[in-house]
């Protein structure tokens, strides 16, 4: 079997429908990979299984609000009920509230911990057994650069990110037994539907960016598609509990 080669694999994104998560589901799509794109909005669901149409992708897509502990589980077993297989499962729904902390209502508080955080263990959690029964599996879940630094706007968010990276690398102790590798990318400042609004909101942030980032632009989509396969095949079966940033440099630089 090639290294990166993900023929017969079949890989849930959660939030697939748009943005990075679409990208990394794109990227092991054209690796072979059959996919399960999950996300709450149908419409939005249904117009990235059409723009996916194009890679010949063997997919599905599942309506699920993944701070619902019982649509995590509806999401893994209508998966193994379609596919009969669960190889690949990336945590990628998330979500900010931007206000500064002393403003923020505990429901916010929460709002943004069970989306970003909670509903990734969920899912790992459903995901377990049948990658567990089926001799291995990945799990890769979509920290931030707010897992290193703060912003005054994102208590709840960089709390969220923060865990993702601690979560990660408890999953990949505890199940490295099952040849199950547990990882987290860490996004750097995206082009996507949740950093239009950021700059919008945050009046500096696109210059800022521009200023710390040693590849001088923002990221794309696309530049997850490597990541996900990498992380996704064989290629990294040695590689658990780590954490790799694709930022264009952004948290190297001072
Ligand atoms: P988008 O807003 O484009 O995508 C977010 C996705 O999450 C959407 O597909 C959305 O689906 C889904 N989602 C949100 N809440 C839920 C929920 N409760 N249940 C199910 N799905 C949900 O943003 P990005 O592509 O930028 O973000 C993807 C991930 O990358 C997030 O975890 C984000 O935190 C992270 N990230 C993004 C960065 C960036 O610069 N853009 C930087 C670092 C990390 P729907 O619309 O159907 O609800």
């Amino acid at each position: 079997m090639e290294l990166f080669d993900l023929g017969g694999r079949v890989a849930i994104v959660t939030g697939g429908n748009g943005g990075i998560g679409l990208a990394m589901a794109r990227g092991m799509a054209r690796a072979g990979a059959r996919l399960v794109i999950a996300g709450r909005n149908e419409e939005k669901n249904a117009r990235a299984a059409e723009e996916m149409a194009t890679t010949g992708v063997e997919l599905m897509t599942h309506v699920i609000d993944v701070t619902d502990e019982a649509d995590c589980y509806e999401m893994v077993s209508a998966t193994l009920s379609r596919f009969g297989r669960l190889d690949i499962l990336v945590n990628n729904a998330g979500m900010s509230i931007r206000k500064p902390p002393e403003d923020l209502a505990l429901a916010e508080w929460r709002q943004v911990l069970d989306t970003n955080l909670t509903a990734a263990f969920v899912c790992a959690q459903a995901a377990y057994e049948p990658m567990r029964d089926a001799g291995g599996g990945k799990i890769i879940n979509i920290g931030s650069m707010m897992s290193l630094f703060g912003a005054p706007f994102a208590a709840p968010y960089a709390s969220s990110k923060g865990g993702i990276v601690q979560m990660t690398k408890a999953l990949a102790t505890a199940w490295a037994k099952d040849n199950i590798q547990v990882n987290a990318v860490l996004p750097g400042w995206i082009d996507t539907e949740l950093t239009v609004n950021a700059r919008r909101e945050v009046a500096t942030l696109n210059q800022r960016v521009l200023d710390r980032t040693p590849a001088g632009r923002w990221g794309l989509p696309e530049d997850h598609e490597g990541v996900a396969v990498f992380l996704a095949s064989r290629a990294s079966d040695f590689v658990t509990g780590a954490t790799i940033a694709v930022d264009g440099g952004y948290s190297a630089n001072i």
